[in-house]
């Protein structure tokens, strides 16, 4: 097993300024992502599409192509980048097992930086398992690494990323047929009070939503506010969304629905870890307990960027710089005075640019309604269990998601709660009347991502070398 100082599992902005910083300073570290190039979420295949597809990258937008400055000119002396490495087991020791293709490998590491983003938060709603439904996310991806565009879809939910996603596709020359925005009970009476500072200091994120809700009232893409109970409806895949809105029932033939609601910090491996978390009712999901610089509540283990907390690309870059800093003071290598001429600075720009979340974060806030309210909603789609079958898991006496994982299964499928902790539990909350904070969540462990019997049998091979 090899012995580095710090591993940093994430090539996101968080993980890619993290390493940057401390292979700049000489602080060897190892970074390791299970996608096939550098850049994230965000920036997805940045290098390559910039490099082999005239046009497509700006087609993506302005913020797309502020990846390469990222990506680009990384030190290479003391930085080993490890691509397509899966990371399933990370232990409290800094013992990381990973694997590429079929071989795994094991490291360990002084420090441990979790830059594993975010994922979308699931978004249930009747139907919303059949073939034809995917997340804006997926239409993203397909986008940004394959220059595919959904055709005729229909984007229900909300969020910003939701009307990026529309001037993308209207980019790429096939705009949606329809916007279905949902909206939250009391979005904007727990928002407003969070514009002002918004305003102030956030006002070039204000600024682009605008523009791009402009875009899409130009290009006349019907778009529906305040929508609600949602029903995807088809009996093999998808044919139609019904909702309803301003008092009227409303129906759009498609087969293609790309569904958002915002995105949640991906917990999986600071879950392993046990980690302290929190439910944070502005993020309406849990949080890993962080300290300013990103030490989470195990004093080796880091956490930056949307992994901790959601902040965006920006902030997720500050951060990642952030906890390089900290350790670079904490392994000795930086003075006080060296570390705060850096920090300080920093930490006043990280504060401005999370000035807009808590209007984003309550305007946005997710609509449950119509999961709540719909006993047949599939919570968890690997093993089909419902709300209503939770809800009577409950009453039966189920306190939380560990009980209700024996007793129905739900969250024991291949996607190992991603998909349906989050929902499950608030489902519980909404039937004992309780903050889902009262929930306790899945035990995680690893395996963290599926991985095959023979990827676990060639660690001996590995040890034996
Ligand atoms: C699907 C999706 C699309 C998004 N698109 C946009 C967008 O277009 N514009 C925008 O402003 N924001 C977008 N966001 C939000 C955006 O992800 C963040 O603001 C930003 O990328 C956060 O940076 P990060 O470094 O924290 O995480 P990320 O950019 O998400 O990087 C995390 C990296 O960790 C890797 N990783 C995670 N788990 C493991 C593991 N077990 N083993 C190995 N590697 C692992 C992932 O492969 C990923 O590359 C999107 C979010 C999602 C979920």
């Amino acid at each position: 097993m090899n012995d580095i100082t710090v591993a940093i599992i994430g090539g996101g902005p968080a993980g890619l300024s993290a390493a940057r910083v401390l292979a700049e300073n000489q602080v060897s570290c190892l970074l390791l992502d299970e996608q096939a190039s550098l850049g994230g979420q965000i920036y997805r295949g940045i290098e390559h599409v910039s490099q082999q597809y005239a046009g497509r990258a700006e087609k993506l937008g302005a913020d797309y192509l502020h990846g390469l400055a990222l990506t680009q000119g990384l030190p290479e002396k003391h930085l080993q980048r490890v691509l397509n490495a899966k990371v399933w087991s990370v232990n409290t020791s800094g013992q990381i097992v990973y694997s590429v293709g079929a071989q795994s490998y094991q490291v360990k590491a002084k420090y441990v930086v979790l830059a594993t983003g975010a994922q979308e938060r699931p978004f249930a709603f009747p139907g919303w398992t059949l073939p034809g439904v995917m997340t804006a996310g997926a239409a993203q991806i397909l986008l940004k690494a394959h220059g595919v565009a959904v055709k005729n879809s229909v984007l229900i939910g909300n969020g910003p990323l939701l009307y990026l996603l529309a001037s993308q596709l209207l980019a790429f020359g096939h705009p949606p047929q329809a916007i279905v925005e949902t909206q939250a009970k009391n979005a904007w009476k727990n928002a407003l009070p969070h514009l002002p500072n918004a305003m102030l200091y956030g006002s070039s994120y204000l600024w682009k939503g605008i523009k791009m809700l402009a875009l899409i009232k130009k290009a006349g893409i019907q778009h529906y506010t305040k929508a609600c109970d949602i029903h995807a409806i088809g009996v093999e895949s998808l044919q139609q969304i019904r909702f309803q809105q301003g008092g009227k029932t409303h129906t759009l033939n498609t087969q293609n629905a790309l569904i958002h609601q915002g995105v949640i910090p991906n917990t999986q491996i600071s879950r392993a870890l046990n980690l302290q978390h929190f439910w944070s009712e502005q993020q309406q999901t849990w949080l890993p307990v962080t300290h300013q610089s990103g030490e989470s509540s195990l004093e080796n283990i880091y956490i930056a960027g949307d992994g901790a907390s959601i902040g965006g690309a920006t902030v997720a870059r500050f951060s990642g710089e952030q906890v390089a800093l900290q350790l670079l003071k904490k392994m000795g290598v930086f003075t006080q005075t060296q570390y705060n001429s850096r920090a300080r600075p920093l930490n006043k720009q990280l504060r401005v640019e999370l000035a807009v979340r808590p209007f984003l974060d309550y305007r946005y806030a997710p609509d449950n309604r119509t999961m709540l309210n719909n006993s047949s909603t599939l919570v968890c789609r690997c093993e089909e269990v419902s709300v209503g079958q939770l809800r009577e898991h409950a009453r039966q006496g189920c306190l939380g998601l560990n009980q209700t994982k024996t007793f129905s299964r739900c969250g024991m499928g291949p996607c190992q709660g991603r998909q349906c902790g989050v929902n499950a539990a608030l489902v519980l909350a909404d039937e004992r009347k309780l903050s889902p904070d009262k929930i306790d969540y899945y035990r995680i462990r690893p395996v963290i991502k599926p991985v095959t019997l023979a990827e676990v049998a060639s660690l001996a091979k590995e040890e034996t070398n």
